[in-house]
């Protein structure tokens, strides 16, 4: 039988949810991992004070832990573009003054346009952390290289994905099937990071609880 891993998911987010789930379950097939995602509880929102992803995880971490009384995952991931100084970096999700995937992207293509493709530069970076109450249990980063496209290209995927062309895949993130995604993804480097780490510390506290006869 397969040993079952519960975990929070600290992102209200569709699009990094279904990577998530994606993620571990291939990554990890011998467990069996069940995920909660924060709107099933009352948490409210965590203000993202951090100047790096690494800080921001940390904090949607530790706050939902402190929340839910739980082991909460936080993540944090942006893009970084070279000609613009590494922007929207930790402000990716609000780039433009709507937030909205689709300004954000026309944003970005206005403020490349013109610009030649060797200039295009651009990286996702993912950091994870996972916390119980009180203690950041692993944490973890991720990159994945790449160029700004000069059109939309491909409709899978989120965010700046039909605009992020992939060295290694030689296309778009908006036109890589899901799987193609997962095999670069900034995302799945940061869990592949923290996983063996992850693992071992929810299992000795699954054991610990049983020692002390908690019924769950
Ligand atoms: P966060 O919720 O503050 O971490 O916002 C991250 C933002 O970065 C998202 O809303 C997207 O705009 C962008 N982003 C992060 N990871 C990805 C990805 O895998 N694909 C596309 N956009 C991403």
């Amino acid at each position: 039988m397969k040993t079952a891993l519960s975990l929070v998911l600290a992102t209200r987010n569709p699009g990094k949810i279904r990577e998530f789930e994606r993620l571990f379950r291939s990554l990890d097939p011998e467990t069996e991992w069940r995920f909660v995602g924060l709107t099933d509880f009352q948490v409210p929102d965590v203000q993202e004070t951090g100047e790096t992803f690494a800080e921001n995880a940390r904090q949607k971490a530790v706050h939902a832990a402190a929340h839910t009384g739980l082991v909460c995952l936080g993540e944090d991931s942006g893009l970084e573009v070279d000609y613009l100084g590494g922007q929207p970096g930790v402000k990716s999700h609000r780039f433009s003054s709507s937030g909205d995937d689709h300004d954000n992207n026309e944003l970005l293509l206005q403020r490349l346009q013109g610009v030649p493709r060797e200039l295009r530069t651009a990286r996702y970076r993912c950091a994870i952390s996972v916390a119980s109450p009180g203690e950041v249990l692993v944490s973890g980063l991720g990159t994945v290289e790449g160029l700004i496209a000069e059109e939309y290209r491909g409709e899978n995927g989120f965010g700046y994905d039909p605009l992020f062309f992939s060295l290694e895949l030689g296309k778009t993130l908006g036109e890589a099937s899901d799987l193609e995604k997962d095999s670069v993804s900034h995302r799945r480097k940061a869990l592949e990071a923290i996983l063996p780490g992850l693992k071992s510390r929810l299992l000795q506290m699954d054991s610990g609880s049983k020692e002390e006869g908690c019924p769950c």
